[in-house]
């Protein structure tokens, strides 16, 4: 069995893709970028924007015989710190053009202005759902510290959802499967069975659904816009990608090559199932915020983790409203949640 993942990316290279693991400040650890031999040499995504980061992408590429001035291409998967933070310095040093799903560029181009209205986003949603003052300051306060590891990028070649991103050797089916955030695409080489997936499916962890501020929505709107059903909207993506039977090997943004998708999304969904359950059953006793059922379900968690529980129970909560087995309450700003009478 432990050859599996070795024998998965000796395929991967086989096709021209080499993994190059590249450390982050994360609890996720390595983030994997893949540099694919092709004409456009192509880099997708790139660490976040940090030095150790460079270093060991620069290292990951000498050992394919490149350096950063011979990338032509850099891809990236979606908006995250960890996969776009060193994108424009790659750029710069290498003349690389950069390429990104169409949404995604206005955000990338003002990530800083984005970063902030995405904070006031998330503010407003803690506020509502129940997320003590002094634990929302603190949030905020380590979400600018962790600002500078991502970094604006000039997406110079957008592309279209359901569009070809053609290299020499191959061709790249561009599909966008938002959840995880707004922005996750993932690169389909029907010719190989390939997927190169990113933070979509994830074999060691269930990808988190975070809500996030939405992308069309623009940047310096005043007004927050609503919550987007962020669960739903994964849901939604991973039924889709399990649709896709051709597919063999999906290469994932973090841990290990997946090789059976449809048994893995399976098995997610079997989970969010029952986490919907336990939920149901915990404001069956008496009506719960989102706060108070992420501290039912997980206890006090370190607050770097407070919005992603906090994520998780409003995905499930959106699955019961929307079934019609629960509603929200709205008292004085906050929403509680109920069992439908
Ligand atoms: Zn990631």
């Amino acid at each position: 069995m432990d050859d599996e993942p070795a024998a998965a990316l000796a395929r991967a290279a086989e096709a021209g893709i080499h993994l190059i693991p590249v450390p982050t400040p994360f609890q996720v650890g390595d983030v994997n970028t893949y540099l694919i031999e092709d004409d456009p040499l192509t880099l997708l995504d790139s660490g976040p924007n940090m030095g150790t980061s460079l270093d060991a992408l620069e290292r990951g590429l000498a050992e394919h015989g490149r350096r950063i001035e011979d990338l032509e291409l850099i891809v990236i998967s979606h908006q995250h710190m960890d996969h776009l933070g060193l994108s424009q310095i790659l750029a710069r040093r290498s003349g690389a053009e950069i390429a990104a799903i169409d949404v995604l560029a206005p955000w990338a181009a003002r990530y800083d202005d984005g970063m902030e209205s995405d904070d006031t986003f998330a503010n407003r949603i803690m506020t509502e759902h129940g997320i003590p003052e002094d634990m929302r300051i603190a949030l905020l306060t380590l979400s600018h510290a962790y600002r500078s590891w991502g970094a604006a990028a000039t997406v110079t070649r957008p592309l279209a959802n359901g569009s070809e991103l053609q290299l020499r050797d191959r061709a790249l089916r561009v599909l966008h499967r938002p959840g995880h955030s707004p922005s996750d695409t993932i690169f389909h080489d029907a010719q190989r069975s390939i997927v190169l997936g990113a933070d979509h499916l994830i074999k060691h962890i269930s990808s988190n659904p975070l809500i996030a501020r939405p992308l069309e929505a623009p940047i310096d709107e005043i007004e927050t816009p609503d919550r987007p059903h962020a669960l739903q909207i994964y849901m939604r993506s991973l039924r889709a990608t399990r649709a896709m039977d051709d597919v063999e090997l999906i290469l994932p943004g973090h841990g290990e090559p997946v090789t059976d998708h449809v048994t893995l999304i399976d098995e997610r969904f079997r989970m969010h199932e029952r986490r919907a359950e336990n939920i149901h059953r915990l404001i069956s006793e008496h009506p719960l915020t989102a706060y108070e059922l992420a501290q039912a379900l997980w206890g006090d968690v370190a607050v770097a983790q407070a919005y992603l529980t906090l994520s998780e129970v409003l995905g499930h909560m959106d699955l019961l409203v929307a079934a019609g087995r629960a509603v929200e309450q709205r008292d004085d700003g906050v929403v509680r949640f109920a069992p439908a009478a």
